[in-house]
This record gives C-alpha cells, sequence and structure tokens, in this order.
C-alpha cells in the first residue's frame, strides 16, 4: 500500500489573514471569535472547547459561548473537528484553501498528539464507492498508541 501525502501543511498563519477570512465571510468579528482563532493558531494540535476555554482563562468568555463560537467556525469551514473516541470534539484550525483532511497518533498512555501526513491511496475509497454504488466517500480516522517517552518510562 502507497501512502498518498497530503497536500495538508501545518505554516502558521497570520492572524490578519484570519480576522480577513472572517469578514470577507461576513460575519462580525467578536473579541471571543478572533481569541479562539489565536489560541487555536498557536497550537499545532486539535484543542477541545475545555482547552480552549482554559487558554482563554481572564478573558469574559464561558463555554456557552466557545461552544456557539466553535459551531460557527466550523460551519464556515474556519476549523475542522477531530473525534479521538473520548467524547470530547476536538478542533483544529484550517489553512486557506485546505480541506484540512490529516490524521493523528495518539499516545494513550500521555495523550501526546503527532500530526500525521499520510493517508491511504485514493483507491480504496474509490473501490468502496464503486462496490457499494455510494458516491464522495471519505473518512475519518486516527491512530492510537504508546510513544517513545511512554515506552521508556514504562521500561524503568
Ligand atoms: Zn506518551
Ligand atoms: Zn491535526
Ligand atoms: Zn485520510
Amino acid at each position: 500500500m502507497k501512502a498518498r501525502p497530503h497536500s495538508h501543511s501545518h505554516q502558521r498563519q497570520e492572524l490578519s489573514s484570519l480576522t480577513g477570512r472572517l469578514r470577507r465571510q461576513a460575519r462580525k468579528i467578536t473579541g471571543p471569535r478572533a481569541a479562539i482563532l489565536e489560541i487555536l493558531r498557536q497550537h499545532p494540535h486539535p484543542l477541545t472547547n475545555k482547552d480552549i476555554f482554559a487558554a482563554l482563562s481572564g478573558s469574559r468568555c464561558n463555554l456557552a459561548t466557545i461552544y456557539r463560537a466553535m459551531h460557527l467556525l466550523e460551519k464556515m469551514g474556519m476549523v475542522k473537528r477531530f473525534d479521538f473516541g473520548d467524547g470530547a470534539a476536538r478542533f483544529e484550525l484550517v489553512a486557506e484553501g485546505d480541506d484540512g483532511h490529516h490524521h493523528h497518533l495518539v499516545c494513550t498512555s500521555c495523550a501526546e498528539v503527532v500530526e500525521i501526513e499520510e493517508c491511504f491511496p485514493n483507491e480504496i475509497e474509490t473501490r468502496i464507492a464503486a462496490a457499494n454504488g455510494f458516491q464522495s466517500v471519505t473518512h475519518k480516522l486516527e491512530f492510537f498508541g504508546i510513544c517513545p517517552e511512554c515506552q521508556t518510562t514504562r521500561h524503568q
């Protein structure tokens, strides 16, 4: 199986370009939304609403504001939702002109997250679509394991 690299790159985006995108989509950039985007920009891995809430400590944002903002930003295609199977939605900034499709490798011991740029070859989705009469088949997938650091501490 040959891996297909993602076009996705994890370049940090400038906040001004983010707020520019918000403005182009004719939405009011409220303080909380700009603050949330700035938090996400500073973190290369997906964050839960509670992570964002903790990072925004001292601001007037409450969890309900963050939930609503994330819902809106997801609808606008500015953030992508990921599921690590623990019941908490996680959000990551989507680069402009990118669909944000990628995967993660999560340590089940310490929760360390590695961004994975590889993906399945397109043929698999094409085959699954054809075999079942589906169109526009896509996938969501996260990997789990024990990170090098946890392997070391475990064997001491
Ligand atoms: Zn670990
Ligand atoms: Zn990611
Ligand atoms: Zn993929």
